[in-house]
């Protein structure tokens, strides 16, 4: 797997503890399960995406959110190669919700505007398409030329409800600035 997530440069202001910043996780749903991870390490033990990866590690995420390192969790892209596979929820034996407490935390990195680039063209293709990504005349073409069915159109009436309803307008936004 390629394994080169951009970490933000470590200077003082990134590891400037901000004691309130757990509180803030906390304050959503299941983010408040941080609070009783003893850092066991089983949640990292059991992910698949650690396996592959010598910079992700679930554990680490939650004891920088624990400390208050909010710019150092937040401006990670590490923190974005979670699958939501939800395997380390199911193993720990504290009942932290980790793949949910990790979801707060790239919400809260994309209030921020902290997004990988990849995250906001997907979000830009579901958009303009239906389809996470565009997919080629040529494909389109090859389908037909092998009798294949045509695509389904995506209603997009409905999807720019649901993005609309998402608060993905801002992510489009951010999205067009890049
Ligand atoms: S398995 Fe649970 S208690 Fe153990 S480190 Fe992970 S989140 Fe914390
Ligand atoms: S949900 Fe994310 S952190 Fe948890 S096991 Fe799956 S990939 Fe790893």
């Amino acid at each position: 797997m390629a394994d080169k997530p951009e970490m933000p440069k470590m200077n003082a202001e990134t590891l400037k503890l901000d004691p309130s910043f757990k509180y803030e996780v906390m304050k959503e749903h299941d983010g408040e399960t941080l609070k009783v991870c003893f850092q066991c390490g089983s949640c990292t033990s059991s992910c698949p995406t650690a396996r592959f990866s010598t910079s992700y590690r679930p554990r680490t995420i939650l004891r920088m959110a624990q400390l208050g390192l909010r710019r150092k969790v937040l401006e990670s892209q590490t923190l974005w190669l979670c699958t939501a596979c939800f395997t380390c929820t199911d193993r720990c034996p504290q009942n932290v919700e980790v793949a949910n407490v990790l979801r707060v935390l790239r919400n809260l990195a994309v209030k921020k505007g902290q997004i990988p680039g990849i995250f906001t063209e997907l979000a830009s293709n579901i958009y303009a398409t239906g389809y996470v990504y565009k997919i080629p005349e040529m494909r389109l073409r090859k389908r037909a030329e092998l009798g294949l069915p045509p695509l389904p159109k995506a209603n997009l009436d409905g999807v720019d409800k649901l993005i609309e309803l998402a608060g993905g307008r801002k992510l489009l936004k951010s999205a067009e600035v890049r």
